[in-house]
């Protein structure tokens, strides 16, 4: 496709075609540029790149590889931004987006519910570094009015939270962090490029884990930052490639062939995650079940207003605590026990034993984060074997 940033083109069509370079020898699939380095004809040509260097011309894979370049220029043009930067991994890209355009002095405003690695991020390292950091409650609007002020650079949240799938009012709180000409920077990854609307909605950049839903099949990890060409190359290009941030070129290989075909996996997997949560909604043993398209989560409305789906991930409170949860997780024979969402095998994780296990036991109250609570990633198996898997399993439980 000639003109990767083609509006008119639906995201289906971009995820297979947009950004494709193509070497002299026409290859039909994207090539893998597995080199570090590039060669320049002439002293004088080496010199003239490094004096500048357009996107056409590679000097170092830290700074730019085609493979890469084709994966920024294709995601880009999914999220509806100018340009994007690939990292390798998602926590590189959070680190990146927003270490890149703090210094001392600055304050942030974060939603409280965040990934763990996340958390440390803005609770720790930042506030190292003089920038001072408030936590909110992501879902009160008056806490994130009462928290932003004149001089708040930047607004941090996940669209939607793990695991316990709270969802920001996204256009809201853009609204407040624009009023003060805040940057809003969000990490989108439960809500997975295919059902993002974050660029439309009023978000600045948007970051993935690519480890997620783009791989989708527990391969690689990555991840990415999107956002104007400003932002992307002026300010977080300069800090990944001179602190060693970058994408490597085979992960950015396999993450292009997984947005070839992430459209159809993800919402497969959303389908059926709205078909368990349906089966399981009032099952005796749960306390909760919890689906951003479910009526009883209280912003399903908004949620679904955001989403055209729910997302691949349901969360299970079992009544019975940690007890019954490890009994569940012990009789699952599908469902894997692991820690990564958005794959193609279907993974159950308890939280509070493994990815939130530091979390103060205060702060897991707080987040929802109970000792019966189950984070189900659906995949792409039959979605009635599945069904049939978590019953059994709760059975059991
Ligand atoms: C997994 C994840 C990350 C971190 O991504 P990695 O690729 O593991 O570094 C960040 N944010 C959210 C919401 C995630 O789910």
């Amino acid at each position: 496709m000639k003109d990767t940033r083609s509006k008119s083109r639906s995201p289906r069509t971009l995820a297979v075609h947009a950004g494709t370079r193509r070497s002299q020898y026409g290859e039909v699939s994207e090539a893998m540029f597995l080199t570090q380095g590039f060669v320049y004809d002439t002293a004088e040509a080496a010199e003239a790149r490094f004096l500048e260097s357009t996107r056409e011309e590679f000097i170092y894979a830290r700074y730019g590889n085609p493979t890469v370049a084709m994966f920024e220029d294709r995601i880009a043009a999914l999220e509806g931004t100018e340009d994007a930067f690939a990292t390798a991994s998602g926590m590189a890209a959070v680190n990146g987006a927003l270490v890149s355009m703090l210094k001392a002095g600055d304050h942030v405003v974060a939603g409280r519910a965040l990934f763990g690695s996340c958390l440390y991020i803005l609770d720790e390292v930042l506030p190292r570094y003089g920038v001072e950091v408030t936590l909110v409650d992501g879902t009160d609007l008056d806490a994130w009015k009462a928290a932003i002020r004149a001089d708040t650079k930047a607004v941090f949240f996940e669209s939607v939270s793990n695991p316990t799938l709270e969802v920001i009012d996204i256009a809201a709180v853009a609204k407040l962090a624009h009023a003060v000409g805040a940057t809003v920077i969000c990490d989108n990854v439960f809500a997975t490029p295919t059902f993002s609307r974050a660029v439309e909605l009023g978000v600045d950049v948007v970051v993935y884990s690519t480890t997620k839903h783009v791989d989708g099949q527990g391969r690689c990890l990555g991840g990415v930052i999107c956002g104007t060409k400003d932002f992307v190359r002026k300010v977080a290009e300069p800090y990944l490639k001179h602190t060693g941030g970058s994408m490597s070129p085979f992960n950015a290989w396999v993450m292009l062939k997984g947005l070839e075909t992430m459209d159809l996996r993800v919402r497969a997997q959303a389908d059926t995650a709205e078909r368990l949560a349906h089966a399981l909604a009032g099952h005796g043993k749960l306390a909760r079940v919890i689906h951003p398209h479910l009526d009883s989560h209280p912003q399903a409305a908004l949620a679904r207003s955001q989403m055209a789906k729910g997302g691949t991930v349901v969360a299970l409170d079992l009544a019975g605590g940690k007890d019954a949860a490890f009994r569940f997780l012990n009789a699952l024979e599908i469902v894997i026990i692991s820690n990564n969402l958005g794959d193609a095998k279907s993974i159950a994780t308890h939280p509070a034993t493994t990815t939130h296990q530091r979390l103060p036991d205060d702060q897991k109250v707080a987040l929802g984060i109970t000792p019966g609570l189950i984070r189900l990633s659906l995949g792409l198996e039959d979605t009635d074997d599945l069904i049939a898997d978590v019953l059994d399993a709760l059975d059991a439980a």
